[in-house]
């Protein structure tokens, strides 16, 4: 009877779902009273956060939750209100997110142990709570990868509830890539980069360059490359093999999007094979600095066309080989190829 209440009061009302933390806040005891008393208001406090974070995850989940709910929630709440609930609806995604992944074992059930035991902090929900001022430079894409800061964000008003699972496999399967976790540190090396910036101002071809000086350039392209399209290609191979699997064992409700795309795979084409072939040419070459200078342009080239012919490989780290290998994702996924043989 209540929970009807609730929930059609929080239909009309977003900041409803705030009810027993704000309700538990005005028993306060008085500053005499013993430490118990104390600790059970505190109690009372963080049983109420956490019961608020899990209504909204749930109503999310069953798309009652909008970016108008979120915005209108945050105007009935303190700045540090905001952050405590924030903070608390991250948790809850989180743990809600890794549960549904370990239930039914196999690969996704395996990516769950991985991240589950640490990484909370590299997690956060975006785009949530916000009052206009606030300001996120990460606001305009709904979710990502933090190649950098190696932090995962989502913004979960901008996704899909039916789309959620999937796209937290997929911003977590970046997380655990050690090819990216490589990379990107000599990406990020001044004194290569600007070793190779000079050559680049007497050196136009990376086949003029020296043997030594042409290894340097391409250990340069190729943290490029393992940041940009080797992690996209490695992430999105995993995740199209946790979305079979997914799907085989109910975890997934059907994509319409995944469906699409999976659709071009070709009968026995492996996972990464099929990765590649899908984003390769959906892939730009950066125009930015120092991609605007002819050595590192054609250098980025040449290392492409090698990867679209099959002379050069994209790495694959042993964590994400391991996910692929899973025996339940491959047995999955030679049955849904079966399956995308026929005409649809
Ligand atoms: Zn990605």
């Amino acid at each position: 009877m209540a929970t009807l209440m609730d929930a059609q009061q929080a239909q009309a009302n977003p900041c409803s779902v705030l009810g027993t933390w704000k309700r538990a806040r005005t028993t306060m005891p008085a500053q005499s009273a013993p430490i118990a008393e104390w600790s059970a208001y505190q109690g009372r406090l963080s049983r109420g956060l956490v019961s608020t974070a899990q209504m909204i995850q749930k109503r999310y989940m069953n798309g009652a939750w909008m970016e108008t709910s979120s915005k209108a929630l945050a105007q009935c709440m303190s700045a540090t209100e905001r952050e405590d609930l924030s903070y608390e609806v991250q948790a809850v995604f989180w743990e809600d997110s890794l549960a549904r992944l370990s239930k039914s074992g196999g690969a996704k059930a395996a990516l769950a142990q991985i991240i589950g035991d640490s990484k909370f902090q590299l997690f956060r929900l975006v785009g949530h709570f916000k009052v206009d001022s606030d300001q996120d430079e990460l606001e305009d894409q709904r979710a990502g990868f933090h190649r950098g800061r190696r932090s995962i964000f989502m913004d979960f008003t901008q996704i899909e509830p039916n789309d959620w699972l999937l796209i937290f496999v997929h911003e977590i399967l970046h997380e655990v890539d050690s090819v990216l976790r490589d990379a990107v540190p000599v990406f990020g090396d001044l004194q290569l980069r600007s070793y190779l910036e000079k050559l680049a101002r007497k050196i136009q071809n990376p086949i003029s360059l020296s043997g030594a000086d042409r290894a340097q350039l391409d250990r340069w392209l190729e943290a490029a490359l393992n940041r940009g399209l080797g992690a996209e290609v490695r992430a999105w191979a995993v995740t199209f093999a946790i979305y079979l699997e997914g799907r085989a064992d109910g975890t997934f409700n059907k994509i319409e999007w995944m469906e699409s795309i999976l659709s071009h795979r070709s009968p026995h084409e492996s996972l990464q094979r099929f990765a590649l072939r899908y984003l390769d040419p959906r892939f730009a070459d950066s125009d930015k600095s120092p991609f605007d200078q002819a050595l590192f342009a054609t250098g980025l080239k040449l290392m492409r066309v090698g990867i679209t012919h099959g002379s050069t490989e994209i790495k694959f780290g042993p964590e994400l080989l391991n996910l692929l290998s899973n025996p339940i994702s491959e047995a999955s996924s030679s049955a849904s190829s079966t399956k995308l043989r026929q005409p649809r």
